[in-house]
This record gives C-alpha cells, structure tokens and sequence, in this order.
C-alpha cells in the first residue's frame, strides 16, 4: 500500500471490503443503500469516501481480518468464515462482529464421498481431511475428541478425494451444488456463516467512533426495511383483534376514525413477506382498502 494511504488523517473511518468475489457486489450495495458515495481510483485500492469522512479499501477478503487487527481499517464486511478462522489459527479473538448483514450465507461442513459409510461423526477417526480452513476444522475435532490428519489447501479442496489427497472434506457449501458434482455429500455443519461487519473489541474514540454510530444506524436502518412494508387498510372495530393477530411481525398499528363511517383505518409496518396469500387471508378477516407501500428509508 502506497505511503499516502497509510498515512492519510486518521479522522477518517477505514471500511475494508471484498474487491472481486462473492461479497464485493452486496457490500458496495449495503454502503450505499446507507448513503455511501466514493470516488474510485485507477487502481481500485482506495476508494475516497465523498458524501461522509468514510473511506474505502478493496482488497482479497482473507486479508480483512488482518488489517483490522493492525488498525490499517476500522471495519471490515467479511464472511464470519473468514474471521473466525483467523481467530482459530492465531488463538485470538481480536474482532468483534458489530452486525450479521444477511447475505453470503453458506456453512462450512464435513462432505464425504457418495460411496463413504458415514456413522456419525465418529466415522472421521483415522480419516485424512481436505481445507482451507484448518483452525476450525482443528477447534472442532478436539471438540469432538477425535483424531484425524488435516491436509490444508488453500483451493479446489472438493477435488481432494477423487486425487487421493484425503479421504474427506471440510469445506464451504452453499447450495450443494459444487459438493453434488464431485460426488460428494455433505454430512456435519460445523459453522452457519454470513457476511458481517467486523471491528475491533476496543471500538474507536474521537471522529471515527461518531462516523462509526452513525453508519451503524444508517446500515441496521437498511437492513430493518429490506423486508419491511407499510400495510394500510380499514376494516370495523370488531374485526380488528383478529387482524392484529394475523400481523404478529408488525409493529403496533397506528389506527385512526375515517370521517362519517364506523371504520377505522390501520397503518401498520409489516418486518414478513407480504405475500398475495396473505392479503387474501387479511381480507377474509375484515381488511379492505389493502395497500402496501415500500419503504424508502428508515432512521430509528
Ligand atoms: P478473494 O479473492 O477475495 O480471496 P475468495 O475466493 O476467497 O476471494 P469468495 O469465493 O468470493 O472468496 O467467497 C467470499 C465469501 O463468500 C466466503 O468467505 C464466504 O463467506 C461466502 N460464501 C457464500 N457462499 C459461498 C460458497 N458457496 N463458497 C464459498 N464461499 C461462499
Ligand atoms: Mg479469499
């Protein structure tokens, strides 16, 4: 990294994100759903932050931990993989995760070969296991009390068996697909991972913690109105309790007279899905008038 960058003011947030990979696109997108502009330069490594003093880096996400670690970024969008991995391989939990972001989901898992006669976990004894991920796959045998070789690559890990590298894998699944094409099932999940906002234990003081609160109320805003909707409908007084029950993931409605009627008009938020079945339900209870808006912003 170039001596400008290191050495910029300090008063500025650091956010570390993916540059190319599964996380870069809905990273850039979390950032600027909170209101995140930046100017890029030409080699992509530093992204000046224009609309706030937030400024971002691109780089190869296995880094990310390490650069929070060192104080060269104050957050980092991450998969929980990666992060507890790190903290696996050094015996350290130098990170905290501020928020879960609710993509990159995947989970690491044990796979073995079709034709593998999976007993329960005791079947790894003895096994050699293919991974990147070395210091989890290490946390979790001696959880389990058992004894197994660990072959540790850093790519192609689904291909390790059928080359006769290991016996089993310990790998990244998302929809099974890739495990599927190699033959192989998966058999134990041994993390549920998602990307998160990763920072430091201690926090920040000064500039950079008020940057920080504030793009933390802007990003929980974002992520609370992702599945959100402003539902309206009138229906009669009597009608009423029953709807509430079948709003159970809204907040309180707020409801108010309609003029010369004995109707009473609802607006509720709605945090579900809110799916033609279920305006067909409301209905059947007593909601006329159905309308459902989309949220623009949300500031709690
Ligand atoms: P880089 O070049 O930045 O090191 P990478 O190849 O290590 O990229 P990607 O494959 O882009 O990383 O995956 C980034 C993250 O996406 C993973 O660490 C994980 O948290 C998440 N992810 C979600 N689904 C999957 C999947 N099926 N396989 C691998 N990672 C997944
Ligand atoms: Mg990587």
């Amino acid at each position: 990294m170039s001596p400008t960058v290191t050495t910029a003011v300090r008063d500025r947030l650091r956010i570390a994100i993916q540059k190319s990979g599964r996380l870069s696109d809905p990273a850039r997108d979390l950032l600027r759903a909170a209101g995140l502009t930046w100017r890029e330069s030409r080699d992509r490594l530093f992204c000046f932050g224009e609309s706030l003093a937030v400024d971002l880096l691109l780089v190869r996400d296995d880094d990310i931990p390490g650069l929070i670690a060192d104080g060269v970024c104050d957050i980092g969008i991450v998969g929980r993989n990666v992060l507890l991995e790190q903290s696996a391989q050094t015996e350290q939990t130098r990170y905290v995760e501020l928020r879960a972001l609710g993509f990159g989901a995947c989970r690491l898992a044990l796979a073995v070969p079709n034709e593998f006669d999976w007993q329960g976990t005791a079947s790894v004894a003895g096994c050699r296991i293919a991974t990147s991920y070395p210091g989890l796959l290490a946390q979790w045998l001696r959880t389990h009390g058992i004894d197994a070789a660990i072959v540790t690559l850093s790519g192609s890990v689904e291909i390790a068996p059928r080359l006769g590298q290991a016996d089993i894998i310990c790998d990244l699944v998302s929809s099974g697909a890739t495990l599927t094409a190699n033959q192989l099932k998966p058999v134990a999940t041994l993390l549920e991972s998602e990307a998160v906002l990763a920072a430091p234990p201690d926090g920040f003081a000064g500039a950079r913690a008020e940057l920080a609160d504030l793009l933390l109320r802007r990003i929980d805003g974002v992520l609370k109105i992702r599945d959100s909707k402003l539902l309206l409908f009138q229906a009669t007084r009597s009608a009423i309790p029953a709807l509430l029950e079948m709003l159970s993931d809204a907040e309180t409605p707020t409801v108010t007279a309609v003029h010369d009627s004995d109707q009473l008009a609802l607006q509720a938020l709605c945090h579900g899905a809110m799916t033609w079945q279920r305006l067909e339900d409301l209905k059947r209870a007593g909601a006329q008038g159905l309308l459902v808006l989309p949220i623009e912003r949300m500031l709690a």
